[in-house]
């Protein structure tokens, strides 16, 4: 794709619009960057590399003599998107931008929840193949840096793919699509689950001949934005999945891989499902079974995915902050109900518009208790109206970490997977991880104090 010469504004300047920004420059394009607000962290460092701000607001005006709008993930579609499509003027998120520049294969992994698990587990397996492998999109590093590296022109490029960044692709297409499940999430961007599912979709539907679609087996919805794709439909998991758990291994029942579960380095019921789509994928790109096995047994999971973080007074305490929508937290809570272990939820921060309903119904069969923190502390709350489980209120984590020490029985657990984002009391789901584990180490230090007396 010829760009030198060409005037771009890309729209929302954040880390992926920065790299979009350094990519477009070095192709030679006279790039204007366009954000509603009027101070941006990153506008020098644009600047410097050559772009024009235009900053305050995004009124179509601004955007008058682009030739191309390249929109980042956290930018909803703006009057001035519809009005330059009316124009021919192409509009496109920062992945389609950066796939012109790719010819290695892609591997796209997207759903609701375990795309960073999944990811690095692919990541990892194409890395321990011995070819030039990138890793990032959504998770780190974000695809337009991948651009022109070894791994873009002959080896593997893995990106964890988000709705947001899927909402604009035309000629993105991956060689292996993997959807991992569509649960309620980011409803206060999408109109329905549908519009939701339809952006995931968008993952299969740009996918070519020689292409193909991973989905869970008896996924009804995942499957049905699965055969949209023109290549072929892979399922794992389930009854019938082709990489599947079978008795107490996860077997591969084409390549003949067989890795007993207790080997497997992540653990929780849904780790099982994540290794399955991992293995499977790895497989089709042509990946040795032993390098597969390797990876699923070394990898030990990602930071604040149910984390272990302390052990007080025959409780256990665990991390799960990237639990930011109720089917992650349903997951988590799963996982206990099937090891017979009652646990207090801290739950609660900013709502994204489901229902806490299915968290109640979860919650109602393994848990000992509930602590509500944050903004959406009272609309939980009115989900469990009427429940026998005791419920606690917090201002702070430390208030919260001693109401769930207070409700924890010997035996029992203590969860931190909020269904909820972090932003009303933290800087992002990390640093909730952060001040959780602070919290509980600093009670427990207390405790060890008290009992040292
Ligand atoms: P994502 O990148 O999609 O947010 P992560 O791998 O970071 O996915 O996991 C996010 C949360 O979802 C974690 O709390 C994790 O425990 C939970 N989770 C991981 N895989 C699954 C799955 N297959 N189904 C449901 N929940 C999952």
């Amino acid at each position: 794709m010829e760009l030198t010469g060409t005037r771009v504004t890309v729209v929302g300047l954040g880390q992926s619009g920065l790299a979009v920004v350094r990519l477009l420059i070095r192709k030679g394009a006279r790039v204007t960057v366009n954000d509603g607000r009027r101070e941006l962290e990153l506008g020098a460092e644009a600047e410097k590399l050559g772009a024009t701000l235009s900053l305050g607001d995004h009124e179509p005006a601004r955007f008058a003599d682009a030739q191309l709008i390249v929109v980042s993930p956290g930018v909803p579609a703006l009057p001035a998107f519809a009005d330059a499509g009316r124009r021919g003027i192409p509009v496109v998120s920062e992945i389609e931008l950066a796939s012109w520049f790719i010819s290695a294969p892609i591997v796209g992994i997207t759903g609701t929840n375990g795309k960073s698990t999944v990811t690095t587990l692919i990541g990892k397996m194409c890395e321990a193949s011995g070819k030039p492998t990138f890793t990032g999109g959504n998770l780190g590093t974000p695809l337009s840096v991948a651009v022109d590296s070894e791994a873009a022109e002959h080896g593997y490029v893995v990106a964890e793919l988000s709705s947001f960044q899927l909402e604009r692709v035309e000629k993105f297409h991956a060689k292996v699509g993997v959807l991992l499940n569509v649960t309620d999430d980011h409803l206060d961007r999408y109109e329905n689950l549908a519009a939701y599912a339809a952006a995931k979709g968008r993952l299969f539907t740009t996918q070519h001949q020689d292409g193909f679609a991973i989905a869970p087996a008896g996924d009804q919805l995942s499957l049905s934005l699965a055969y949209a794709s023109p290549g072929k439909l892979v399922t794992y998991a389930g009854v019938d999945g082709e990489v599947r758990r079978q008795g107490d291994a996860i077997v591969d029942t084409v390549s003949g891989l067989t890795l007993p579960i207790a080997e497997l380095g992540i653990r929780g019921e849904h780790n099982l499902d994540n290794a399955c789509a991992a293995a499977l994928a790895a497989r089709l790109l042509g990946i040795d079974a032993a390098v597969i096995a390797e990876v699923l047994r070394s990898f030990k999971g990602l930071p604040h995915r149910m984390q272990q973080v302390a052990t007080l007074e025959g409780v256990d305490y665990f991390d799960d902050s990237k639990a930011t929508n109720v089917g992650a937290s349903i997951a988590a809570l799963a996982g206990f109900a099937r090891a017979k272990t009652k646990v207090v939820l801290i739950a609660g921060g900013v709502d994204k518009g489901g229902s806490y309903e299915p968290l109640r119904t979860a919650l109602e069969k393994t848990g000992a208790g509930l602590v509500l923190i944050g903004a959406a502390g009272a609309l939980i709350a009115k989900a469990f109206e009427g429940s026998t489980l005791p419920i606690a209120h917090a201002k702070t984590m430390a208030d919260a970490v001693a109401a769930a020490h207070k409700l924890a029985r010997f035996g029992e657990a203590v969860l931190l997977a909020p269904a909820c984002s972090s932003f009303d009391m933290f800087k992002s789901y990390a640093h909730r991880g952060d001040v959780f584990r602070d919290a509980v180490l600093a009670l427990q230090a207390s405790v060890q104090e008290g009992q040292a007396r």
